[in-house]
């Protein structure tokens, strides 16, 4: 660790949602700048807290009462972030004026989007309030487009399923846009949640530059201010696992089992949720396919069951000698396994930047939020995965093959090792991750 003198070094409070994928990356950037100097403070939420024997025990943590009993799922989630937001907001003022009064004179607040509410407060202390948004840059001028389309009336329930691009926004087609599942009263509450946030002092990103160039200028475009890309975090920073799921390693040694590049992983992250028909296509083409399979059902994953009750007649026994199904899979050490060849997941970011990071070629099949849009990257810009456009069983065999076994996988997988090699840079010393995160380290010593 360095030591840089750091009691005279502002204090760092990085405010994290309950939600897992927005989680994980903060509390990576909470190592990160420890390891850089700075003291640091995590504000959570009581609801899906993180666990502070995970991190060093110079990190403070400041619980905020939410008052929340559990996060609901993914289509009511503006009214849920708001309802979070405004439960959150008083405690963590409290915290804010107390460590201002203890003597902590400068106080950066590096605030999660989704918790809107506490770059307000900073900014009402006269607090430096740094925006680390924990998507992807793309995802940015697509929500933007998605809400200038609205308010010019032109974005209409039918246009969910348009395949048109939408002008000004290739490659995006309008069904990329996010948040395309949502309610109209859902999206109304979102945007003006995102009319209530406050003007950043600047903009974090975990993303790399040669991935997203484009989209991070149209971000320093709107914010005016400076745009830190220091990803892929977790490589920037190894860390053993912070989260709340108590991952399967066992897995790990049936996977040393199977021959090299021969096992589709599969994994809809942390949040989404799938109907019982979904399931029964998935398994089916998955069985169809006959190629070897570890797949991540998360409890809760499938609506109206407890676990695996719902796959259909026969499959586990069936597909026993080359299959594996757990709870929780250790994500990255799975995708940094020599046996798997693809990964089959609903594309949400911190799910790419792994699949990037360690050369696996994906199957998108994106639900909400930014994942359409990342799919539509990963598919169609980078070309390093196929979207799966019908959840059907002889569409889902065709995909797992030509990403398994055909020339065209292999011809990803080659792009998908060159990326893979480009990230290893964009995090050595001089790469343009480290270089962004040395200009975050000023920044916050500016203040
Ligand atoms: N993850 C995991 N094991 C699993 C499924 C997911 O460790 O079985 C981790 C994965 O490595 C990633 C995170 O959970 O870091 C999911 O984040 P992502 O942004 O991909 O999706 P979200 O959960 O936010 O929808």
């Amino acid at each position: 660790m360095e030591d840089h003198g750091r009691t005279r070094w502002p204090m760092v409070v990085l405010t994290t949602s309950p939600f897992h994928g927005h989680m994980t990356p903060t509390l990576q950037l909470a190592t990160t700048l420890h390891a850089k100097g700075f003291s640091i403070a995590i504000a959570h939420s009581k609801l899906n807290p993180p666990n502070p024997s995970n991190h060093p025990s110079d990190f403070t943590f400041l619980p905020l009462s939410d008052n929340l009993p559990a996060i609901e799922d993914s289509s009511s989630f503006p009214n849920f972030v708001n309802t979070l937001n405004n439960n959150c907001k008083p405690s963590f003022k409290e915290h804010l004026t107390r460590l201002i009064s203890e003597g902590n004179k400068s106080i950066v607040v590096i605030y999660d989007n989704v918790m809107f509410f506490t770059g307000v407060v900073a900014v009402d202390l006269n607090l430096a309030a740094v925006l680390f948004r924990t998507s992807s840059a793309a995802f940015f001028p697509a929500f933007l487009a998605r809400r200038q389309l609205r308010q010019q009336g032109r974005f209409l329930e039918e246009d969910f399923v348009m395949q048109d691009i939408v002008p000004n926004h290739h490659p995006l087609r309008y069904k990329d846009l996010p948040f395309c599942k949502s309610s109209i009263e859902d999206w109304k509450q979102h945007v003006a949640n995102f009319n209530l946030q406050a003007h950043p002092s600047a903009v974090i990103m975990n993303t790399i530059k040669f991935l997203e160039h484009e989209s991070l200028t149209r971000i320093h475009d709107h914010f005016h201010v400076l745009v830190f890309a220091v990803g892929p975090l977790h490589i920037v920073t190894p860390s053993p696992y912070i989260g709340s799921y108590q991952e399967d390693t066992g897995c790990i040694s049936w996977l040393d089992k199977q021959p090299p590049k021969s096992v589709v992983y599969i994994s809809f992250g942390s949040l989404a949720t799938i109907d019982a028909k979904v399931l029964t296509e998935m398994a089916l083409g998955l069985a169809k396919s006959n190629q070897r399979f570890l797949w991540a059902v998360r409890p809760g994953l499938v609506g109206g069951s407890e676990w695996l009750e719902l796959l259909p007649d026969g499959f586990v026994e069936e597909t026993r000698e080359r299959g594996l199904i757990v709870k929780w899979a250790p994500q990255k050490e799975v995708l940094a396994h020599f046996a798997v060849g693809g990964f089959w997941s609903h594309c949400g970011w911190n799910s790419c930047l792994e699949s990037i990071s360690w050369g696996v070629v994906m199957i998108c099949q994106p639900f909400s939020v930014d994942q359409g849009v990342n799919a539509r990257y990963v598919s169609y810009v980078w070309k390093i995965g196929l979207e799966l456009e019908r959840v059907e069983r002889g569409e889902i065999e065709r995909m797992v093959k030509r990403v398994m076994v055909d020339d065209e996988g292999e011809q990803m997988r080659v792009r998908v090792n060159g990326m893979k090699e480009m990230v290893k840079e964009a995090v050595e010393n001089r790469g343009s991750s480290q270089e962004s995160l040395e200009g975050l380290v000023n920044f916050i010593l500016s203040y």
